[in-house]
């Protein structure tokens, strides 16, 4: 039986059973001149048995029924704070769904999106797949390119700059990471900026620290978003971020220092992390280690954005917080799965429509 259950029947049984001894007491000290000494004995007892057993019926029903509205409170309680992007991600990609519907509906081409994978990794070719069910999803255009393993570099840059002038093709994605062969960051320098929904480009991320506007990368643009959703004051606030890669961390931190937070970065090599993260209102962490951050990291009260996405010793998806741990301590928390990892692919559809839309306006 729930714990808290007993605990509740035991203290309004005492409550109840204080009530109604002292009631009965008081009853058969008015009555007892008035009866037989064996008939008031009897009455005695039948009175105490039946009063007794009313007191733990009503003690136990009452009990339960608060136990039960307690329990379900604490739920609501913790189920207020944990912000799942999957649903966010499905409100926006219904808003998107309904702006292809006008577009289409006035004869217009669609916006598309390309995506070019390179070679057979399991993981990137699931990533593949599910960027192009999210295209579907919504009516956006997609075009898969799978090449070959083997690709030269020079095969690959010329497919992108084919893109790059292909009027039909609004987004360009190059599936990372690329074979060991391929220099990433050559290829990535091809994409045309204006078509780089991954906000890789060296000139998309030069706009980002100038506070211009082009594209962001669309995990740090989801973060974003989500706190935006979760009603977070990033203004004059606390920010920690851990991990500085320039696929998370870094334009992470660039967004919210642009929205006026004062941030910290926090890497593999800081010292004292426990309590620089402690200071944080906000805390982003990505850095790819299965339950790092715990309740010693989280300042009470604080907004926590989880990146990571690890597989535990059972295989389970978690992610760099230990959720558990630290969700009676945290304002909100995105949990691992259905966190930021769904806002990632909306923000990818968010940029394409964007790339569209910036191209039709010319
Ligand atoms: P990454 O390129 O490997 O960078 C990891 C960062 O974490 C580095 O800056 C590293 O510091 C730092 N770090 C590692 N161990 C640390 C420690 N013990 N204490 C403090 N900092 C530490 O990884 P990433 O691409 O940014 O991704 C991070 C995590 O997010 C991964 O789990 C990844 O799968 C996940 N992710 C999720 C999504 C999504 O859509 N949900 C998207 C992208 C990434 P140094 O720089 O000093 O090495």
């Amino acid at each position: 039986m729930n714990k808290k259950v007993v605990r509740y029947a035991i203290l309004w049984f005492s409550v109840m059973a204080i009530i109604v001894l002292g009631f009965t007491a008081y009853v058969y000290m008015s009555v007892k001149d008035f009866l037989d000494e064996t008939t008031s004995t009897v009455v005695l007892i039948v009175g105490v048995v039946v009063i007794l057993a009313l007191g733990i019926a009503i003690a136990g029903v009452t009990a339960f029924i608060i136990a039960m509205n307690k329990d379900k409170e604490g739920d609501e309680k913790q189920m207020a704070n944990v912000i799942y992007g999957s649903e966010v991600a499905k409100e926006l990609k219904d808003q998107m769904k309904q702006e292809i519907e006008v577009i289409q509906a006035s004869h217009k081409r669609v916006p598309t999106l390309c995506v070019i994978l390179v070679g057979n990794n399991p993981a990137s070719v699931s990533y593949v797949t599910g960027k192009e069910r999210a295209c579907a999803e919504i009516g956006l255009g997609s075009k898969m390119i799978h090449l070959d393993e083997n690709t030269s570099e020079e095969k690959l840059i010329e497919l992108v700059e084919e893109c790059n002038h292909d009027e039909s093709i609004d987004g360009i994605l190059v599936q990372l990471p690329l074979p060991n062969h391929i220099n990433e960051k050559n290829v990535l320098l091809r994409i045309d900026p204006d078509k780089d929904v991954d906000g890789l480009h060296p000139i998309n991320v030069g706009r980002l620290h100038l506070g211009e506007d082009g594209f962001v990368p669309c995990t740090p643009q989801g973060i974003m978003e989500l706190l935006k959703r979760m009603h977070v004051q990033i203004n004059g606030k606390r920010a920690v971020v851990i991990g500085r890669s320039n696929l998370v961390g870094n334009p992470v931190a660039r967004l919210l220092m642009n929205e006026n937070a004062t941030v910290t970065i926090c890497h593999s090599k800081t010292e004292n992390i426990e309590a620089i993260c402690k200071q944080a209102d906000i805390l982003v962490v990505a850095i790819g280690k299965a339950k790092y951050v715990t309740k010693d990291f989280v300042k009470e009260g604080a907004f926590v954005i989880d990146v990571g996405v690890n597989r535990n010793e059972e295989g389970k998806l978690v992610g760099d917080v230990d959720f558990d741990n630290v969700i009676e301590h945290v304002s909100a928390i995105t949990p691992v799965p259905k966190g930021v990892g769904p806002m990632t692919i909306t923000m990818l559809l968010k940029n394409t429509i964007k790339a569209y839309n910036n191209k039709e306006s010319i």
